[in-house]
């Protein structure tokens, strides 16, 4: 199924291809399957079992446009030149998960155990929020854990959370006018957004230096430099380390706009089209994996995966290398693969990025898993990544990664003490504070906004 999924490379909120191939899994190994969950047309839910706890499993497969590669070649050749691919490795991020959903719906029949299992399919993570929207129409309301993991380099328990991010558009309306005859008449929309943009540049020297903001305009107006520009739009990104800070950035950012729009008489409208909150995670549920990998061990990768490996490594930099190791916090060494599990350190360490993870992790306590799918020193959203998506090491690293969460699972679901403290770390984690969605009332999953590139 993972090679299937990478055979289709769709983006946020497109996975139409992608999303049956789960169904179609999903139904052949006896789930009952509900789809358009939160009125996503690729959104669906797997469950079997009955009573007990629930376990849920997400899994992702949406992909990345330009990224078009060929499989099992170690240089960069497209399928497609342009078109989508596999770069974020979610080919397998589904499959994995779904293969665990299964292994612990088995051992549920087997047993005779009381417990409920859910596969979660979730589009839209690169920029869409699908969970954001899922968590908000109350989809994870009766989860007792839920298990993720991700692609990587390395094996073992992800420990790094992540930053809250919205993704913002502002659009200026002014007045079009011969910009040479009568100039006095028009309004510049694009002089508001480079006035927006210069006015968010200087106040990054004021802001928390472990926020992050980006911007990318999306309609400067026209390709006439005689006509003043009476419409013109621009994408924000907005991200901090925690909810509460990110709200308060967003207000300061809608200023800013408001600025620009005074300064120049035009008018600015916001509309927010996706967030997600910062990931929490789970000190007992990461324990219980750290245990479950070491038991496992690395992937049973050969010799043919080491020489795949070693050349794809041939075509990244000494510093992509030397990220991978700096990023865990390792010392760096002379391997092509992953051969040993990522130690337990320190767990308050922050990733750059977002993850609609996030908003799960705020109402279930969560815990993800890292698969060695990549030659280390593989950097996510490259042509690397598709080209190593459908090899033989990409899959060991898959299989090992499913067998880490089910049996993660399954110690969730034979022990209530397990399930009582995870819920009692995520309350101690949340400081009191309630969960509030990022994207505001009212607003749909942007299907059809993400689909204009
Ligand atoms: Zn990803």
């Amino acid at each position: 199924m993972a090679d299937r999924v990478w055979e289709t490379p769709e983006t946020c909120y497109m996975e139409k291809l992608s999303a049956l191939a789960h169904r179609e899994m999903l139904e052949a190994q006896g789930f009952a399957v509900t789809e358009d969950v939160a009125d996503i047309p690729t959104a669906l839910i797997g469950e079997a079992g009955e009573g007990g706890p629930v376990i849920a499993f997400l899994g992702e497969y949406d992909a990345l446009a330009g990224l078009s590669q060929k499989a099992g070649l170690s240089h960069h050749e497209p399928i497609v030149a342009g078109a989508n691919g596999h770069g974020c490795g979610h080919n397998l991020l589904g499959s994995a998960s779904l293969l665990a959903a299964t292994a612990l719906k088995d051992w549920l029949e087997e047993t005779g155990t009381p417990g409920r299992v859910r596969y979660y399919g979730c589009p839209a993570e690169e920029g869409g929020a699908a969970k954001a929207f899922m968590v908000r129409a109350g989809a994870f309301e009766d989860v007792d854990i839920a298990i993720s993991w991700h692609p990587s380099n390395f094996a073992g328990v992800q420990r790094e959370t992540s930053l809250a991010n919205c993704r913002i558009d502002f659009s200026f309306t002014g007045r079009a006018a011969h910009a040479a005859a009568v100039p006095e008449l028009g309004r510049s929309a694009l002089d508001a957004v480079e006035l927006m943009n210069v006015g968010v540049n200087y106040m990054r020297e004021h802001m928390p230096s472990d926020c992050r903001i980006h911007y990318a305009v999306l309609d400067a107006g026209g390709i006439s430099p005689n006509v003043v520009q009476a419409y013109a739009k621009v994408r924000y990104v907005v991200r901090a380390p925690e909810l509460p800070g990110l709200l308060s950035l967003i207000e300061r950012v809608k200023k800013v706009a408001e600025g620009a729009a005074l300064m120049t008489e035009t008018k600015v409208e916001s509309t927010i089209l996706a967030g997600v909150s910062n990931l929490i995670v789970n000190t007992p549920l990461m324990d219980v994996m750290q245990d479950v990998w070491d038991s496992i061990g690395p992937p049973p990768f050969d010799e043919e995966d080491r020489i795949f490996a070693e050349k794809i490594r041939a075509t990244l930099t000494p510093e992509d290398i030397s990220a991978s190791w700096s990023q865990e916090r390792l010392e760096e060494r002379d391997v092509p693969l992953a051969d040993f599990i990522l130690p337990a350190h320190s767990e308050n360490r922050q990733m750059g990025g977002s993850t609609d993870v996030g908003d799960v992790s705020w109402v279930v306590p969560t815990v993800q898993a890292y698969g060695a799918t990549l030659a280390v020193g593989t950097q996510l959203h490259t042509w690397q990544v598709v080209a190593q998506g459908k090899s033989p090491l990409a899959h060991k690293g898959m299989i090992s990664a499913a067998k880490a969460m089910a049996a993660t699972g399954l110690a969730a679901i034979e022990s209530e003490q397990l399930r009582e403290a995870a819920w009692a770390d995520l309350k101690r984690r949340r400081k009191g504070q309630v969960y509030t969605s990022p994207i505001p009332p009212g607003a749909k999953p942007p299907v059809a906004a993400m689909t204009v590139k």
